[in-house]
Parts: structure tokens; sequence; C-alpha cells
């Protein structure tokens, strides 16, 4: 099939890359004339393990290219795929359009034969309609379908996900009868190599479609606050949070995954999602209380890490040095969307301290966030004179460090671990004062 793919950012690429791979013939497109050049180039302009090879390979066998100028793709597409950004509006908290509507209006004056355009952006219940009255109110007479189709996948194993998803889900109109049917047959041929023993695909109507997808990401930003706040209590009782998620996580009802605590959620997707679906609950008249409860307690939660830290240090971080290691929302990538280490930066600079920083791959993007942060090489580097050093993010190499190395280097050796990945003897049997999350 000929794919178009509007929109060559975390989700577009991945997409891409993947549908080519199946065997597709795929255009990815995107207005960011520096981000077409470098594809071109050979480079990839995200950090996401495994997709430079699967690029080089797919680009090589001529499946896959990269361009600014979608025009002859959508015109050849028998898919369209928008996979635009859609943050959060300024203002109000619903997710901002803008670019889903403009990718409408561009795809509607080019389409030829029958088109599928497929919304994989994260968009609000009744987005698909609104696309489709774009499309017919400025093409008339284009044979067309929309569909909806929300990703899944997450940055760090972003491929695999793709290629392996729990289900895929695909919504049509279903008032659109013959259409509905030639947009499903579309769409399975799409997703036809994923079929192993039988096809992950969930057919739904459009609407149900793209409210599964915010009910999966406010469920699980719930569950992250649910043991966020179960550690707090952890904490005051003399509890220790690792234990009771393992034994909660065993029952098969609850599941052990997104049961780990720690500094708040973030990233590019949970907060710009769930404010969102809080706003549609609100203007249908059907709160959702718990999601909404969700939000304030996270934002709250990013903000009083940095307390933590304070306490450690005497109740001040007032001309005192602290190294935060790990900066992106999650390890293996690059992304810095709503990280809670930049909450935590700024809480800790504005509270008297010089702030040092170090991540495996983030250090461009945040250098552009994080300003009055000293960008460190290493995490060596990082803890060099500081009083206290704060694990952010769980990368691997973090680990692993040398802690007596760590330690020599520190002004003093205090340890911040706000993803729990020491254990609290260990790491005080070294001669480090210790506080990680939720352990007693
Ligand atoms: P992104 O910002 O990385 O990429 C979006 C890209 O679209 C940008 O490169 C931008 O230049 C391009 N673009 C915008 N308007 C365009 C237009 N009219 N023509 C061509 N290109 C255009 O965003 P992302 O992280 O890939 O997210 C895209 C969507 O997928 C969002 O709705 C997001 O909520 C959803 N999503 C993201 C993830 C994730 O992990 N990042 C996972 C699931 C779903």
């Amino acid at each position: 099939m000929r794919v178009a793919m509007i929109g060559s950012g975390y989700v577009g690429l991945v997409s891409g890359a993947c549908f080519a791979d199946f065997g597709h013939t795929v255009v990815c497109i995107d207005k960011d004339p520096s981000k077409i050049e470098r594809l071109n180039r050979g480079e990839i302009p995200i950090y996401e393990p495994g997709l430079d090879d699967l690029v080089e390979t797919n680009v090589r066998d001529g499946r896959l290219s990269f361009t600014q100028d979608g025009a002859d793709a959508i015109r050849n597409a028998d898919a369209v795929f928008i996979a635009v950004g859609t943050p959060t509006r300024r203002g109000d908290g619903h997710a901002d359009l803008t670019y889903v509507h403009a990718a409408a209006e561009e795809i509607a004056g080019l389409i030829e034969g029958f088109t599928v355009i497929v919304t994989k952006s994260t968009v609000p219940v009744g987005t698909g309609d609104e696309v489709e009255a774009i499309i017919r109110r400025v093409n008339p007479q284009a044979d067309f379908a929309v569909v909806s189709n929300p990703e899944f996948l997450r940055e760090g194993a972003a491929i695999g996900d793709f290629k392996r998803p729990d289900r895929v889900v695909v919504g049509v109109n279903e008032t659109g009868g013959d259409i509905a049917e030639r947009a499903r047959t579309v769409m399975s041929e799409l997703y036809r190599p994923l079929n192993l023993n039988e096809s992950p695909l969930l057919f739904t109507s459009r609407r149900t479609s793209e409210l599964i997808k915010y009910a999966a990401n406010a469920f699980l930003a719930m569950k992250i606050t649910f043991i966020n706040e179960m550690a707090d209590l952890c904490e005051a009782v003399g509890a220790d949070v690792q234990q009771v998620a393992r034994g909660i996580g065993l029952d098969k009802r609850i599941g052990s995954k997104f049961l780990h605590a720690g500094p708040g959620y973030g990233g590019s997707c949970f907060p710009k999602d769930t404010i969102a679906l809080v706003r549609t609950a609100q203007q249908y008249g059907a709160p959702t209380r718990l999601i909404e409860a969700t939000v304030e307690v996270n934002d709250a939660r990013k903000k009083a890490m940095a307390g933590r830290v304070e306490k450690i240090l005497g109740d001040s971080v007032a001309g005192k040095t602290v190294a935060l290691l790990g900066l992106t929302f999650k390890p293996n990538t690059d992304d810095m969307r709503d990280a809670p280490s930049l909450t935590i930066a700024s809480a800790l600079i504005a509270a008297g301290a010089r702030v040092q920083a170090f991540d495996p791959e983030g250090m461009h993007e945040a250098a552009k966030l994080m300003d009055g942060v000293e960008m460190k090489d290493s995490a060596y580097d990082a803890v060099e004179g500081a009083d206290a050093v704060v694990i952010v993010t769980e990368w691997d190499q973090f680990r692993a460090l040398d802690l007596d190395r760590i330690k020599l280097l520190m002004n003093q050796p205090v340890m911040v671990d706000l993803r729990n990945i020491y254990r609290p003897e260990d790491i005080r049997q070294l001669g480090f004062k210790y506080r990680g999350i939720g352990r007693g």
C-alpha cells in the first residue's frame, strides 16, 4: 500500500519506518525543513533505540522517503496518516487541534481516488467528525473515509511496541456504510503483517476509538499517581512502597506494571492527555473526578520534589550545589516535554541552589529549556563539588555508578533517589546520607 505520513516526529517517524518495514511504500512529510534535511542526510532527529537501522534499511530498499512537500505523496496515497502534535491549548487545557485542522485542509485539495485519512494523533472525541467536515467542505467530490487509529507506542521502546502491539484500535464512522467497509479493508491490509495467530485489530466506532486512547493514558496516569500517594503513606507509617507494589501487583486483577513510585509522571502524553480528558468530560457534563484529582496530585508532587532535597540538606539549599542525574522524562529517549526535571531544577534554583546536570541523550533539548542549569559531560562531572546528587531519571548507566568515586567527588555524600534505583542499606553502608521514595 502507499502511505503518506504527515508529521515525522516521535510517532510519525516510527510509524512510517515500521509501515515501510512491513513492505508498504511510505513517504514521511514534515513542515520542519531541518528535520527533513537531516533525515535525507541519513540522520535521525530524535533518539529512539533501533530507529537508525530501521530507517536506513528501508530508505536503502526504496520503501521509505522524506519530503517537506507532500503533495505527490498525498495524491498517490491509499492512506494518509495525520501524526502531528496535539499539545495543550494555552489557557484552557483542551487539546490544541490547530495542526490537525491544518493537515486536514492540506490533504483535502490533494486526494485522488478512494483515500483513507487516518488520525494517529491523540485527538478528543469528535475530531474525526471535524476532519471529515473540513475535507468535505474543501473538496465536496472527494472519495474518502476518516478513520481513528490512536497510537500506543512508548518512547524508548517504540519499534517493539509498534511491531508487537497489545492491540491496534481502529475506529470507523459506523454510519459510513460501504465507505466504512472499504476503510476497514485498507486498515486491515496496512496492519496485515501483524497477524500471527489472530489479528490484533480492534474495530470500534470512531468516537469510541478516540476515547480509548485518552482512557488508556488516564488510567495509567492514575495508576502511577496511586502508587505515588501510597509511597507518601509508606513514609509516614514506616512501610516500604516497593513491597506494597509487589504485594498488590502480583494480583492479576491489578498487575505489576506502572506501580513504580517516583517524582510524578511527565512526558509528551500523560500530562496533556489527562487534562484534555478532564476538559472534554467537563464540556459534556460528565466530569471525571478521579482524573481531575490525578492531575492535581501529580502537579503538586512534581513541585514537592525539590523540597525533599531541601529537607535532606537541613531545610535549605541556598548556596548549595545540587547535581541532577537524568533530565528526560524517562530513560531511552531525548524527549524533555513536561519532564519532572524541569520543575525540580527551577524550584531548586529559585531556592538559591546551584544546579549541575547530566543526561545521556537529553542534554541538547534540556539546554534549551533549563536556564541557569550547568550542563556537564558525564555523571561524574555533574557530581563534582555537589552537596547532594538527585537521581531524577533511571537511565541504566546510573544504576551502575562507581559510588566510591562519586563520594570522593562530592562535597558531601548525600543522595536523593527519586527512582529507587539503589537499595538504602547498600548506599548507606558506603557512607551516603540517602533518601529514596516511600521506603520507611
Ligand atoms: P512531535 O512533536 O514529535 O511530531 C509532530 C511533527 O509534526 C513535528 O515534526 C511537526 O513539525 C510536524 N507537523 C505539524 N504540522 C504539520 C503539517 N501540517 N505538515 C507536516 N508536518 C507537520 O509529536 P509526537 O510526539 O510524534 O506526537 C504526535 C501525536 O501522537 C500527538 O497527538 C501525541 O499525543 C500522539 N502520541 C505521541 C506518543 C509519544 O510517545 N510521543 C505516543 C502516542 C501518541
